[in-house]
């Protein structure tokens, strides 16, 4: 088989190497527009603070490499612009040259990821504005920074990007003023937990600016809808991405509600030769039994995994997903899973749910690094099904989250938390973990 696949990161390129374990004889061909593939998304970020460097280290694997230990053809600069489903052949574009050619599959894979969104307000050019997707735009962004010798940044959106973009850059010493237009950043938390986080980040001395968008841009000015005007030298926009479709969309695929490829269960197309995976599709949401947008790296790469597998044909279906994400601002550590009560507001879930809500310390409290962590959980009355969990602290609150995420995962209860026999010794946690308590809570 012919195997061809479009973009050649997360999802792109997990699927080609699984292609690979498959079969050995498989031509497996990988486009990426950009100058680089399988690059770590993640820690672009990082990159800021100088915490990863240099830039370099961003990189996991490059085509020489891809071609020498998995005998994948992986061509960067090198943009997939349109798909003949017909003839089952891709038109390529070279950026290198500017010349285009053709390239013919068997199976097609898109895996194109999802883009920032920029909105065209007035003055947008007036101000240097930048996003970031992948390691040229994080270059690009401290190049910028100390070519121009910036020192005031504004960051334009509170979600995970827009946060950890401005934790590194005041990290490494820049003024920094965080624009969000609702009245809390990081919406996987409820409003009441997230002010962990606002103080954080004002103790640290970021500006942070709730509650108003941004109206428009004057030069070195940015113009909130309330008449506050920030002075600022640049900006970098993250209010969120889009489903990079257009490609699907020209070659008649067929789009989902939210603008993303639609894929049946398999991660098929409506065109049986062509399936898609990533940011680019929606998932199914374990909880609410609808299809969600959800861009995060962990559903992309296990959807790569699952294609390989049914191209060759292990059938493997679709998992349902709900969201499990972490983060840190500064000294502070947030994770998440499934829905909370802005979701279930937001989207009229219309569940009857009750909520056990506590801090208490991460560790016995005698232990030099025991901290107090947030924690709070949502559950379905009277089932007592688990509807999701946030926790916020300076110590592990992923471990508590990941255990409520496998027990969500494997229909436990609510009720079912106390009886879990988690690891325990002083330096990792307390004789009944912060897990345990919200099984007690609740009963
Ligand atoms: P991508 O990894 O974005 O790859 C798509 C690639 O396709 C792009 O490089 C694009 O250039 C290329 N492409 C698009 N169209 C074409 C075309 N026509 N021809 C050729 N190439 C094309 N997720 C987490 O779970 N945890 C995190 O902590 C986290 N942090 C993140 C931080 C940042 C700054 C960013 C940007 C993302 C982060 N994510 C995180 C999200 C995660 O990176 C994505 O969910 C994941 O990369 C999606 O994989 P993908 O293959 O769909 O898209």
């Amino acid at each position: 088989k012919k195997i061809v696949i479009v973009g050649g990161v997360a999802g792109g390129a997990s699927a080609a190497a699984r292609l690979r374990r498959h079969s050995e004889k498989d031509q497996i061909i990988m486009f990426e527009k950009g100058p680089h593939v399988s690059f770590s998304n993640c820690a672009l970020p990082y990159h800021l603070s100088r915490t990863v460097e240099p830039a370099g280290k961003l990189v996991l694997m490059n085509p020489e490499k891809f071609l020498k230990q998995y005998n994948i053809i992986a061509r960067v600069n090198e943009e997939v612009v349109a798909i003949d489903r017909t003839n089952k052949k891709v038109k390529v574009y070279q950026h290198s040259t500017g010349k285009t050619y053709e390239e013919s599959y068997d199976k097609l894979i898109l895996s194109p990821g999802a883009k920032p969104i920029v909105p065209q307000l007035e003055g947008l050019d007036t101000i240097p504005t930048f996003t970031v997707r992948n390691v040229a735009d994080i270059i690009k962004l401290r190049s910028h920074i100390e070519q121009n010798k910036v020192k005031t940044i504004t960051v334009i959106g509170g979600g995970y990007i827009g946060i950890e973009v401005a934790e590194n850059l005041r990290e490494a010493g820049y003024d920094i003023t965080l624009v969000e237009g609702e009245k809390q950043i990081l919406r996987p938390f409820d409003e009441e937990m997230v002010q962990v986080f606002h103080k954080v980040l004002t103790d640290h001395g970021v500006q942070l600016l709730l509650g108003s968008p941004v109206s428009h841009f004057e030069a070195r000015t940015v113009i909130l809808a309330s008449g506050e005007k920030i002075p600022t030298e640049m900006v970098v926009m993250a209010i969120g991405v889009r489903p990079e479709s257009k490609l699907a969309q020209e070659a008649g695929l067929e789009m989902s509600p939210t603008g993303a490829i639609a894929v049946n269960e398999s991660y098929q197309t409506i065109d049986d030769d062509i399936y898609a995976i990533g940011d680019a599709i929606d998932v199914n949401h374990l909880l609410t039994g609808e299809k969600a947008r959800l861009t995060l790296a962990g559903p992309a790469q296990k959807a790569a995994r699952a294609v390989a597998d049914n191209i060759n044909g292990i059938e493997i279906k679709a998992s349902a997903y709900m969201g499990s994400s972490a983060i840190k601002v500064f000294e502070y550590n947030g994770a998440s899973t499934g829905l909370n009560e802005n979701i279930i507001k937001a989207q009229k879930l219309g569940l009857y749910y009750d909520k056990v809500h506590f801090i208490l310390n991460d560790k016995v409290g005698i232990m030099p690094d025991s901290n107090p962590l947030h924690f709070k959980l949502l559950f379905e009355v009277p089932t007592g099904r688990i509807l999701g969990a946030q926790a916020i602290g300076k110590g592990d609150v992923d471990k508590r989250i990941d255990v409520i995420a496998t027990a969500m995962k494997f229909n436990a209860t609510v009720y079912d938390l106390k009886d879990l026999e988690l690891c325990y010794a002083p330096p990792f946690g307390t004789a009944k973990d912060i897990v345990n308590y919200a099984g007690y809570i609740a009963s």
